[in-house]
């Protein structure tokens, strides 16, 4: 039997110390000379406004476009924005239907509301978290417009059958990426396998920039309408050249530009950002191993063909081996013992209040929109894998800062947490 529980005043299994700025993201973000040397060189070149791109907002674009392997990039304030300029440009509107993960960050819906259209939730897939074709397919109604694929945690969604439920009712299909950074699905990187893909840089995300996003496409004209959406004039003027377009080139747009130095410290950023997911999936692996034969918790499972890049490690719990210990319970115990653990999305978004309540801006919309074709209601039981998966079974660990070999006994620790807790289950019941 290992040593008393940390919650009942036992020694912590974890006795390395990780930053507790965000509880699942310790160690993150890290910033070294080179990216002060690339803003300081920006600064210098007075590179710190670009409402046209260039400077170095140009050069990240273009060597973000060129690691994802797509034609496009616009880089954007953020992710959220990013999202909401592709629902623009493929022309969502009012009393639009757009389908989307219920198991997800608030900002891959919020755009789809802020375009007055409604969000239609499909249920996801039990072992990946991802969006279910199927449940897709069983979604679409005359109204349906778009789908918005969330790659949660960083491992890819299974882009084939989604785009061809896509392509089958013409509907458009944008990557959210924000938590995929560099992910593989059968050999191409996330972000290149939509119509178009948005990116953050912001917060804690795998590479950082402070704050910000990207906008990416290969289709050209979609990416002449992105410019409607958000970019300053001055940069659709080099951009646009639809004649039926141009005539549209106004300041009356919302300002989604990146602020320069942002670009500038995502620029170098993106050159460690291969060595950092290598060592992220290292050493989730490694957690994997260890996590495998213990009662209690499933590792994390990754499908054939694809590159998990771990922002959350976020494996499963399964009350049932451990007589029915809840999950908040574990957590407290874990956490006690000096894991970054959690639990993440822990409601679907259909059943959050602002969904249940219908609050938004005012007058109801977009669910009573007038030119809402059908009621859109959210209810219990709609997504059942969702639910099931926030309420009971999920637990995320902040993998995001484990980006170096350094990080080997932090994961020795976790997994000798995780057997103590295990161990003294009964006793936590
Ligand atoms: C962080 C996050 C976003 C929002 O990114 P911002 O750049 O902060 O707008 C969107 N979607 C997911 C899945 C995220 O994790």
């Amino acid at each position: 039997m290992v040593g008393k529980l940390a919650i009942h005043g036992g020694e912590k299994a974890v006795s390395i110390e990780t930053s507790e700025k965000l509880a699942l993201r310790p160690n993150w973000p890290i910033v070294g000379d080179e990216e002060i040397e690339e803003v300081v060189k920006a600064m210098r070149r007075v590179d710190i406004t670009a409402p046209a791109g260039g400077g170095v907002v140009a050069e990240f674009e273009e060597a973000f476009a060129k690691y994802v392997g797509v034609k496009y990039c616009i880089t954007t304030n953020s992710c959220c924005s990013a999202t909401h300029i592709a629902l623009g440009a493929f022309g969502v509107g009012p009393g639009d239907e757009v389908i989307v993960s219920p198991y997800t960050w608030g900002q891959t819906v919020a755009p789809i509301i802020h375009q007055n259209a409604i969000p239609v939730y499909a249920d996801i897939d039990p072992k990946t978290y991802n969006l279910d074709p199927e449940s897709v397919a069983r979604r679409i109604t005359e109204s349906t417009k778009a789908i918005v694929v969330v790659h949660i945690y960083g491992h890819p969604a299974d882009m084939d059958p989604l785009m061809e439920v896509a392509e089958e009712h013409d509907l458009k299909v944008v990557e959210d990426c924000a938590q995929a950074n560099g992910a593989v699905y059968h050999g191409r990187r996330v972000g290149s396998l939509g119509h178009m893909a948005s990116f953050s840089i912001g917060d804690g995300k795998n590479m950082v920039g402070g704050e910000g996003g990207m906008i990416l496409t290969d289709d050209e004209e979609l990416y002449e309408r992105a410019m409607f959406v958000g970019m300053h004039p001055a940069r659709s003027e080099g951009v646009v050249k639809k004649p039926e377009l141009r005539k549209y080139i106004d300041s009356l747009i919302p300002t989604y530009r990146i602020h320069p130095l942002a670009a500038a410290i995502a620029k170098v950023q993106l050159k460690h950002l291969d060595e950092w997911n290598l060592w992220r999936r290292r050493h989730a692996n490694r957690l994997s191993r260890g996590l495998k034969d213990l009662p209690g918790v499933d590792p994390v499972f990754v499908a054939r063909g694809c590159e998990h890049v771990y922002h959350m490690y976020s494996p499963t719990y399964r009350t049932e081996e451990l007589g029915g210990l809840p999950r908040d319970r574990f957590l407290d115990a874990l956490r006690a013992e000096g894991v970054s653990a959690g639990a993440y999305v822990r409601m679907p978004i259909y059943l959050r209040p602002r969904h249940q309540d219908r609050f938004y801006y005012g007058k109801g919309c977009p669910w009573d929109c007038p030119f809402a074709r059908r009621k859109v209601v959210y209810r219990k039981g709609d997504c059942p894998v969702a639910e099931e998966r926030c309420e009971k079974t999920e637990l995320n660990i902040g993998s995001t800062g484990w980006y170096g070999p350094q990080f080997r006994d932090l994961i020795d620790m976790y997994l000798e947490a995780f057997r103590k807790v295990v161990e003294h289950a009964d006793e936590l019941r």
